[in-house]
């Protein structure tokens, strides 16, 4: 599944290749996605340049002009492609953005990702609405937020993957970072300092901004830009590493369930 920095690594890539560049067509071959392709998306957005290419959490948000956006999600396995447009397709390839002289190309076996459009300030959108801070800003995870965190009685790790305290923070990083921070999964948000809770801040852009630097160095040629994250797991401390030993201290990685997702931690190192 694509997460934060695989999705920001495709933002970075496809910007060049998309701002300040109209778009020509949106073909859609499957609207049955997650959500359904609105009938009237592609006549909305045909002859508009694109003057951003933003994200928010795992969200892609093709600004457009005159206050249109769109608006990509991923799903579980969609991949995003530059190809010349109308180029032999296949099974799973459900839209295309075409431009002049390419196209972006979604590819998604599994179709739980979406192509959704609106106009006005995207943010208001209920999918975006509720989303807590970017963990990637500078000013992420300072008392303030500290304070929040601190002030749930849930299990941290479920904390951080509900996206109201942090946007975007996934099942693989949440249990990175806890590891990072040496905080157990278990623990509720009321039941950690404020010294360990500001340390826990840093943890989660740490570990975010070292897979987007791996990210960032493994995607030689933007025709093959994708969701894959392969590259990214060769740094991971614990998750997918239950029954073996931890790097650090030699104990065996322990997967449990919280909140019916597989959590994976270190009994000996995080508290
Ligand atoms: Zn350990």
């Amino acid at each position: 599944m694509p997460e934060l920095p695989e999705v920001e690594t495709i933002r970075r890539a496809l910007e060049p290749h998309l701002v300040g560049h109209r778009i020509c067509s949106l073909a859609v071959w499957q609207p049955r996605l997650r959500y359904p392709v609105p009938p009237d998306l592609a006549g909305s957005v045909s002859g508009l340049h694109i003057t951003a290419l933003a994200r928010r959490a795992k969200y892609l948000i093709f600004h457009l002009e005159g206050g249109t956006w769109l608006l990509v999600h991923l799903g579980m396995s969609g991949r995003l492609s530059l190809v010349e447009p109308g180029s032999g397709r296949t099974l799973h390839d459900h839209w295309e953005i075409r431009l002049s002289h390419q196209a972006v190309r979604l590819h998604d076996p599994r179709r739980f990702g979406f192509l959704l459009g609106g106009h006005g300030p995207p943010g208001l959108h209920p999918l975006l609405a509720d989303l807590g801070p970017e963990p990637l800003e500078p000013d992420f995870g300072g008392p303030e937020w500290a304070q929040a965190l601190r002030a749930r009685a849930a299990p941290v790790k479920s904390l951080l993957i509900d996206g109201r305290l942090v946007a975007g923070v996934g099942n693989i990083y949440a249990s990175e970072a806890l590891f990072r921070a040496g905080i157990n999964p278990r623990r509720p948000g009321r039941r950690i300092g404020t010294a360990r809770a500001l340390i826990l801040g840093t943890a989660i852009r740490t570990v975010l901004e070292e897979a987007l630097a791996e990210g960032g160095s493994t995607l030689r040629d933007y025709r093959h830009i994708n969701g894959d994250p392969g590259g990214f797991r060769v740094h991971w401390q614990v998750y997918g590493r239950a029954g073996e030993a931890c790097r650090a201290c030699g104990e065996t990685i322990r997967r449990i369930r919280i909140g019916q997702r597989s959590t994976f931690f270190c009994p000996c190192c995080q508290r």
